[in-house]
């Protein structure tokens, strides 16, 4: 892992993709956001039945060429809910890893994985982002400082969190 963004929650209307059926996006092989966790996998589940919102995040993560992989985690550090990391680079494919920490409720897990799947989409747009240097200009450029070190924040993703957040109650 090269480096961390910052976290949480809320939201935005995305150009969303043309459709994808939730079993393309949940369990096809070449799905690009993928999790070795059950509970992950029911709340990614849950998100792209009941959002819309996460449902566009997730198919337009299929059509990039970013894989992200989603681990819950006991603890984060300071008041982090979530965040992403980005993996060492072996080949063309990029990978993501997603950590959210467990123990809050299903809708808020699923609000803050769509926070960070936003993130995966911001660098997915962002091809020159190869490396930890690439992503600190990127977001030195899109976000905003967050006041921890390394820790930026967009308004879009913020914005994505609080449109599932909201679609999810409906
Ligand atoms: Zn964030």
């Amino acid at each position: 892992m090269l480096s961390l963004l910052p976290l949480l929650l809320s939201a935005a209307t995305l150009s969303a993709p043309a459709p994808k059926s939730a079993s393309a996006l949940l369990e096809a092989p070449d799905r690009h956001v993928r999790t070795l966790d059950g509970r992950v996998q029911r709340l990614l589940a849950t998100g792209v039945k009941r959002s819309p919102t996460f449902a566009a995040l997730m198919a337009s993560l299929n059509t990039s060429d970013v894989i992200v992989y989603i681990e819950p985690m006991q603890t984060l550090p300071n008041t982090l809910a979530g965040r992403l990391l980005l993996m060492p680079l072996n080949s063309q494919q990029r990978y993501l890893r997603v950590q959210v920490a467990l123990a809050m409720n299903p809708d808020e897990m699923i609000s803050i994985i769509a926070h960070e799947l936003r993130h995966a989409i911001e660098i997915a747009d962002a091809p020159d982002v190869r490396n930890e240097t690439g992503l600190v200009k990127l977001y030195e450029r899109i976000g905003r400082k967050s006041g921890l070190p390394h820790c930026y924040e967009t308004q879009a993703a913020q914005d994505a969190a609080r449109h599932v957040r909201r679609e999810l109650v409906a």
